[in-house]
């Protein structure tokens, strides 16, 4: 967010949603019930915000806006189960976990957002072994439209929708999550050709713990990253070499080119070609959540759909040619990872073994063409389009991909009845 929380305007990250609102900034779960219940009397709404880091308009709130920065604190440790405030950040609780000798299995690029927001918009990394973050939930305190504080455990069929939550359900205040001890990853990561990346993959995919690919337009080169857990520590990366791939060269020099790919589209292939031959390979070791996470300065326009993984090498085929279609140039890489299926209701990977492909424009460049047509390519093979970056779905074309969909509004009957939590998203992909 780039204003101060309790400012009344808001911006997301990608600065493409804003909002006007009364701002609430409670710090226990009592004084959250009582808003809820007076908000409900009044005929009025709330939205909870985490750290604005959605694409999509799911955090923008049209009356009253509620910041949970508070609410950000450890509660308690029973084994590998964890306790913590829904306003604690991903880079916090990484922190608070580290000092327990634990870490999240798996996470993101990232880790700016909020646990409630990470979890809200099923939030994942890349790894078949894994499903999306949320699926380390083992119980939630939530409050409910109906102003009841209520906590939900593994064994209680809610949490199924609890777990990806849309914010539609209620305002979380706690989470439980289901950690494992603190391990090292070994990243490797080489510059390869998208035929070879391509023709690996299902060896790849189940054969490392955590595997990605970037693939530059216009060219027939990516990345190929995987990272896998190693017993020893024994490889960190240099500061200097970190500072030069991590920081100088994925954000400083990577924001110089695309200013001068905005200013002068018809240089972006030249550019992406030089970028993409311009990578080398490093290898490294060291604690998880270090590997995992990068800070991402140069911002952006995102959407991501998850497909099923069989139908990754079909839609990427159809990509160059959608490229040649577009009115504009692409600059961005496309990002493209794996995840085991999950039980949550509205998990992106919900019961199956899913590809994610993000596509991305630099902020202020063109994008609605693009991302409406790689939808088109998604939605062809049942995509599920990720609930926190743009698309263009709504709850007619949603249901179908959704098996529990309907399962999911019944408990959005029952824990909001009154739509206190409802915003212009949840309308458009839920219904009123
Ligand atoms: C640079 C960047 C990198 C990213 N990398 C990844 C990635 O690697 N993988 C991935 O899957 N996504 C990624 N995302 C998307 C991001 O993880 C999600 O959009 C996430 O939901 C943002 O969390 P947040 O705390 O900012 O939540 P917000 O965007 O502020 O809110 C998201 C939703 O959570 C709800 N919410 C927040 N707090 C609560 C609460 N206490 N109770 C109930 N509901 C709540 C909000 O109402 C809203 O519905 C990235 C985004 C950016 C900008």
């Amino acid at each position: 967010m780039t204003n101060p929380v309790y400012a009344r305007h808001w911006t997301n990250w990608g600065t493409n949603q804003e909002s006007v609102a009364d701002v609430l900034t409670p710090a226990s779960a009592d004084e959250i019930a009582a808003t809820v219940t007076e908000t409900a009397a009044a005929g009025r709404r709330v939205k909870v915000v985490g750290s604005g880091h959605s694409f999509t308009d799911i955090a923008v709130a049209d009356d009253q806006r509620m910041v949970l920065h508070r609410m950000n604190r450890f509660v308690s440790i029973d084994g590998p189960l964890v306790t913590v405030q829904a306003g604690m950040t991903l880079r916090t609780l990484n922190t608070v976990l580290h000092g327990h000798g634990l870490a999240m299995p798996n996470l993101g690029d990232i880790d700016a957002q909020t646990v409630a927001g990470a979890i809200a918009t099923g939030t994942h990394g890349t790894g078949l072994g894994h499903g999306t973050i949320a699926s380390c939930v083992e119980a939630v305190t939530l409050v409910t439209g109906l102003g009841k504080i209520e906590r939900f455990t593994a064994d209680a069929p809610e949490l199924k929708a609890i777990g990806v939550g849309l914010g539609a359900l209620g305002i979380i205040t706690e989470v439980t999550l289901r950690c494992v001890p603190a391990f090292t990853l070994h990243a490797d990561e080489r510059p390869m050709l998208l035929t070879e990346m391509l023709a690996g993959l299902d060896e790849w995919i189940p054969g490392n713990d955590h595997i990605e690919f970037f693939w530059y337009p216009y060219t027939d080169r990516g990345q190929l990253k995987r990272n896998n857990r190693v017993d020893v520590d024994d490889r960190p990366l240099s500061r200097f070499r970190g500072w030069l791939d991590d920081e100088f060269l994925s954000n400083t020099v990577w924001q110089g080119v695309c200013k001068v790919g905005q200013r002068m589209p018809r240089t972006v292939p030249a550019l992406n070609g030089i970028a993409a031959r311009a990578l080398s390979a490093r290898a490294y070791t060291g604690p998880s959540a270090g590997v995992f996470c990068t800070s991402r300065r140069v911002r952006f326009t995102e959407m991501e759909y998850e497909i099923p993984r069989a139908a990754l090498p079909e839609v990427l085929g159809a990509f160059p040619a959608l490229f040649d279609r577009l009115p504009f140039r692409v600059q961005f890489p496309v990002e493209v990872r794996f995840t085991g299926p999950d039980d949550l209701w509205m998990s992106h990977g919900y019961d199956r073994e899913s590809a994610y492909i993000a596509v991305h424009q630099y902020l202020g460049t063109e994008y609605e063409p693009y991302f409406r047509a790689v939808e088109e390519l998604c939605a062809a093979q049942g995509g599920r389009p990720h609930w926190g970056k743009l698309h263009y779905r709504n709850a007619a074309s949603l249901r179908p991909v959704y098996p529990r969909f309907d399962d999911f509004l019944a408990i959005r009957d029952r824990f909001d009845p009154s739509r206190i939590f409802a915003n212009a998203y949840l309308n458009r992909v839920l219904g009123e």
